[in-house]
C-alpha cells in the first residue's frame, strides 16, 4: 500500500516536472527578438551602459553577459566607473554566447556630467574618472585633454543621463566630434536626476531636441547595477556588419533608435526605413487591408480615414484594418521623430 502510494506520488511529481519544463521551454521559445534586415543594415539590440562588481554593480561580469544574452541583446558595453576591467571576461563569455562586447567605462566632469566612453583600445587607461576638471591647471585632468585621449585610443563618448543640462564641456566635445550621442532614457535614474515626466514615462524629453540640433545618436540604456528590470531600455543599432567595428561605425553615423516603454525614438528617415521593413501591407481578395509585423516591437497605429481608427499590431502578428482607401496612411502612435511628431506611412496596396 505504501509502495503503491509512493509510486503514485512519484508519478505525480514527474508529471509536474514535465509540465514545468515544457511550459518554461515553450515560453522561452515564444520570446522572439529578431528584426528583419533594414536595407543593408542588421538591426541589433544594444545596451551601452551597465555596471558589474568591478565598480558599484552587484552582478559579476559573467552574470551580466549571460543576463544580456537572455534578454535578447546582440551587443553590450560594460561601463564600470573608471574601469575597463570587465571587458576581457565579458568578451570571452560574449564570444561563446554570440554577443558582441564593446570596451567601455563611465566617467565625467567633477560634480557634473557623466559620460560613457565606448570603443577604446586595449592601451587606454581611464584618467581621473568622474573628476575631469572644467578648467586647465586644476589638480585633475582637463576635460578637453581627457576627451582627446579617448579619441586617440579610437573611442567615442555618449552623454549619459543628461541631468546637468547642456553646457560648455558637452558642446565642446560635440563640436570636436567626440561626443556623438545622448541617452534619452536611463532605466536606473527613475523619476530622479532631473528627468521629466512626459509621453507616459520619466526620461529626458529635452534631449530629443538636443539630439536633433547637434546631430547626436539617440540612445536608451539600462545603466543596470543590479538585475535589469523586465523590458529594459534598448538602443537599436543599424549596423553594416555584426561586429564591434560595425556597431561603433553605426553609432558614429548616428544610425540608432532609442526603444523604451514601448516607444521608438529616432531620426525620421531611419524610422521610416525601419517601419517599411518591419511592417508589410497586403489586401485580401475581399478588399481588406492587412498589416503584418515582422519584428518584435508592439505597434499602435491609427488609420487616417474619417473617422480615424486605432489598432494594435502585436510583435510578429497581423491585423485587419478596415479601409476602403486605395493608399491608406497610418500614423504610428508610438513611433516618434520629434516630441510632437509621429511617423506616418502611406501604403499602396493592390
Ligand atoms: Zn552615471
Ligand atoms: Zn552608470
Amino acid at each position: 500500500m505504501f509502495i503503491q502510494k509512493h509510486g503514485i506520488f512519484t508519478w505525480f511529481l514527474a508529471i509536474i516536472a514535465i509540465i514545468a519544463t515544457t511550459t518554461s521551454f515553450a515560453s522561452g521559445q515564444t520570446q522572439r527578438f529578431e528584426f528583419p534586415k533594414v536595407g543593408d543594415y542588421f538591426v541589433l539590440r544594444g545596451d551601452f551602459h551597465m555596471h558589474t562588481i568591478n565598480s558599484d554593480g552587484s552582478l559579476t561580469t559573467r552574470d551580466r553577459v549571460e543576463e544580456s544574452k537572455e534578454l535578447g541583446y546582440d551587443v553590450i558595453a560594460i561601463t564600470d566607473h573608471g574601469r575597463t576591467r570587465a571587458y576581457r571576461v565579458a568578451k570571452y563569455v560574449g564570444d561563446q554566447l554570440g554577443l558582441i562586447v564593446i570596451r567601455g567605462h563611465e566617467t565625467g566632469i567633477k560634480n557634473g556630467e557623466h559620460y560613457v566612453v565606448l570603443g577604446v583600445d586595449s592601451a587606454y587607461t581611464p584618467i581621473d574618472s568622474h573628476k575631469w576638471a572644467k578648467n586647465r591647471g586644476e589638480d585633475t585632468a582637463f576635460y578637453q585633454d581627457a576627451m582627446k585621449d579617448v579619441v586617440n585610443h579610437g573611442g567615442l563618448i555618449i552623454w549619459a543621463h543628461p541631468h546637468t543640462g547642456l553646457n560648455e564641456c558637452t558642446i565642446w566635445g560635440s563640436e570636436q566630434g567626440i561626443i556623438v550621442g545622448v541617452e534619452l532614457k536611463n532605466d536606473v535614474v527613475g523619476e530622479g536626476w532631473n528627468t521629466e515626466k512626459s509621453h507616459g514615462t520619466s526620461w529626458y524629453p529635452f534631449a530629443v531636441d538636443w539630439a536633433l540640433k547637434y546631430n547626436w545618436a539617440m540612445l536608451a540604456c539600462s545603466d543596470a547595477h543590479g538585475k535589469r528590470k523586465k523590458n529594459p531600455a534598448v538602443t537599436l543599432v543599424f549596423a553594416k556588419e555584426r561586429s564591434e567595428e560595425g556597431v561603433l561605425e553605426a553609432i558614429r553615423s548616428r544610425r540608432t533608435v532609442a526603444w523604451f516603454e514601448d516607444m521608438l525614438w529616432g531620426p525620421k528617415e531611419l524610422l521610416s526605413e525601419l517601419m517599411s521593413s518591419i511592417v508589410k501591407a497586403t489586401r485580401t481578395p475581399d478588399g481588406k487591408f492587412v498589416l503584418k509585423n515582422l519584428g518584435p516591437v508592439d505597434l499602435d497605429g491609427e488609420v487616417q480615414t474619417n473617422p480615424k481608427k486605432v489598432f494594435y499590431l502585436k510583435p510578429y502578428g497581423e491585423t485587419v484594418v478596415e479601409s476602403a482607401d486605395k493608399a491608406p496612411t497610418v500614423r504610428w502612435l508610438n513611433v516618434w521623430y520629434g516630441l510632437k511628431e509621429n511617423l506616418r506611412t502611406s501604403y499602396t496596396v493592390q
